[in-house]
């Protein structure tokens, strides 16, 4: 689990000045291995700091999506989620609930860095995985599913 600091060490490599609200904000997503939205993010970090304003917490994401700190996942027509990525990982999202898992990390082979790039370049490749979670699966095989 990243500590204080892993954290205002990962902050500094990335070439970000330690701040309260860069703290606060990386700390709360790296100590919870969630896949918080901006609102999820907002209120749990002023549960325990009330300071922090909604617009802060919104440029202080922008800020750390942009130094590769935090990642972005695109939330297919939902609110965009968001991942400390102090540990590489791909992810798994569930049909059903959307509820959306970390995978393993694992290295794709360097010849599909040469594919589809239109002759920009490739930082890197995530995969992510979708089908049911483990609940959800559950779920159908006790029947609720319809049509089956
Ligand atoms: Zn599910
Ligand atoms: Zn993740």
């Amino acid at each position: 689990m990243a500590g204080e600091p892993e954290i205002a060490q990962a902050l500094r490599q990335a070439g970000l000045r330690l701040t309260p609200q860069r703290y606060d904000v990386l700390a709360f997503l790296a100590a919870r291995r969630v896949h918080a939205t901006a609102d999820e993010i907002f209120l749990g970090v002023n549960r325990a700091h009330p300071r922090l304003s909604r617009a802060t917490v919104y440029n202080t994401l922008r800020a750390l999506v942009r130094s590769g700190l935090v990642r972005e996942l695109a939330g297919d027509g939902a609110a965009a989620r968001f991942d400390a990525r102090l540990q590489r990982h791909h992810h798994f999202v569930c049909d059903a609930c959307g509820g959306i898992e970390d995978v393993e990390w694992f290295e794709l082979p360097p010849a599909l860095r040469q594919r589809g790039r239109g002759g920009g370049t490739v930082r890197e490749i995530e995969v992510i995985f979708r089908g049911s979670c483990r609940q959800c699966a559950g779920r159908a095989r006790r029947g609720g599913a319809t049509g089956s």
